[in-house]
């Protein structure tokens, strides 16, 4: 779902992924991208406009700053300010039927999924919540769709009002409610008639039910592929009905994602459920994390992130071969494969994880390279003047002394760490026109 949105957004998302540092400028071209596709997803002016404003806030105070993927802080701060947008009660699927017969009263539009809904919740809350359940049709203008419900019932094990004709709305609504207490029944759902458009008649008469029955839970069902209009449909239902909820149906469909972001922020009212196909089981409660992740397009931000920052590794790596291709490996090289190694588990771990150094990978363990030695290593190159460490030949007598002894060491200590260096270099420089310096190097990314 929300195909649009995702695939707009994942296209800046990858363009700033792919820069280094990210400015207030980049900020601003991304969020204006952002707006945009918000906009053609349906999301209306004022909450786009909102919503980049408020990311635009928390991104120009810390995205430039800390970050080594300053282009993810930014998806982040996207997804981040989405859930909070979209988060609207703490545990949506929870239906206030505490106090047995609770009514339960479902309006929407004609079409929107009402009548579905209202079945998929009478199984849902039969076979996981262990209650029994009364449905009945209030819609009298359509003896078809009191039929589909009763058809509905059967399918799915619940029991439904018998229909009597010529009964007016709210008789039918105090009829279910008196059959509701006398049959022990834990929920009776009223499904509502719905209208093509909201008329007075429809909200008129969705009123005199509500106020014949006073319902533990209003759920507004609105098509989430109607974006724009579901926000005005709910708005006015809201206002003239007072709704507890919002279920969003057809959101398998790939549809615009718009209409959940809109709804939360313009009517403030919770989304609860979502239903995603035809089938009866297939309604889920909401979840902001998850529609958020939907709607950018990116299920798992953790595995956004690790991706950007392996494409930021690779670009460095790239650019690291082609110096050493050229036998040039400094000081700095050698730290920063040092640390490497100390961070993947050692020098054995590492070798061990080349073809063929297995056993080299012993040998130098019992020769006295291990994580210690690295360590010292390390502290070694950190006493060198940038200027050293990146030119280590310029270094003369005086200086190797004032370097070990800076890092607590014998100078004979640095003398192999040169050594090291300089052999690392024209290993690298021989790899390198074989080609095998590439494969090396991706077995240790
Ligand atoms: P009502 O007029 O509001 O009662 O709408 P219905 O419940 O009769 O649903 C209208 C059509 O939409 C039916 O064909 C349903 O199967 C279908 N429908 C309802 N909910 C969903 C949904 O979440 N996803 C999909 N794909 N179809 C749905």
């Amino acid at each position: 779902m929300f195909e649009s949105l995702s695939d707009r957004l994942s296209g800046v998302f990858d363009r700033l992924t792919k820069q280094g540092a990210l400015s207030d400028e980049d900020v601003k071209t991304a969020l204006r991208e952002v707006r945009v596709a918000l906009l053609e997803a349906d999301v209306s002016l004022s909450v786009a406009r909102d919503f980049v404003k408020a990311v635009q806030e928390k991104a120009t105070g810390q995205a430039v700053t800390k970050s080594i993927t300053p282009g993810q802080q930014v998806v982040k701060i996207v997804h981040d300010e989405l859930v909070s947008v979209l988060t609207g009660d703490s545990d949506p699927g929870k239906l206030k039927i505490d106090s047995p017969p609770a009514p339960i009263l479902m309006v929407g539009l004609q079409g929107s999924g009402k009548t579905t809904t209202t079945a998929k919740l009478a199984k849902r809350l039969t076979e996981r919540d262990g209650k029994r359940v009364l449905m009945a049709s209030l819609d009298v203008n359509r003896p078809a769709a009191m039929e589909q419900l009763e058809i509905l019932g059967r399918q799915i094990g619940v029991d439904t009002l018998p229909i009597v004709k010529g009964e007016d709305p709210v008789a039918i609504a105090k009829r279910a409610k008196t059959q509701a207490s006398l049959g022990g029944y834990d929920v009776y759902m009223l499904d509502t008639a719905g209208r093509l458009h909201i008329d007075q008649e429809l909200i008129a008469q969705a009123a005199a039910v509500r106020d014949a029955v006073t319902p533990r839970e209003t759920l507004l069902v609105v098509d989430g592929l109607t974006g724009q209009d579901a926000v005005n449909v709910a708005t006015e239902f809201d206002d003239k009905i007072g709704v507890s909820g919002v279920v969003l149906t057809r959101m398998d469909g790939d549809g615009r994602g718009g209409a959940a972001l809109s709804m939360r922020k313009v009517t403030g009212k919770p989304i609860r459920f979502v239903g995603l196909g035809e089938k009866m089981d297939a309604i889920e409660t909401f979840e902001a994390e998850r529609i958020a992740g939907r709607i950018l397009g990116m299920g798992d931000i953790v595995a956004l992130v690790e991706k950007a920052q392996a494409t930021i590794e690779a670009e460095q790596a790239e650019k690291m071969m082609k110096r050493f291709q050229k036998g040039r490996f400094n000081m700095n090289d050698l730290k920063m494969q040092l640390e490497q190694m100390l961070k993947m588990g050692g020098m054995e771990s590492l070798m061990g994880m080349l073809p063929g150094m297995g056993k080299m990978a012993k040998q130098a363990s019992s020769a006295g390279f291990d994580d210690k030695m690295l360590k010292r290593q390390i502290a070694l190159i950190n006493s060198m003047t940038k200027r050293e460490r990146a030119n280590p030949d310029l270094l003369q007598a005086s200086r190797k002394k004032r370097i070990a002894k800076g890092a607590g060491l014998e100078v004979s200590e640095l003398n192999k760490l040169l050594k090291q260096q300089r052999q690392m270099a024209d290993m690298m420089k021989k790899m390198g026109k074989g080609g095998m310096l590439k494969q090396a190097m991706k077995g240790m990314m």
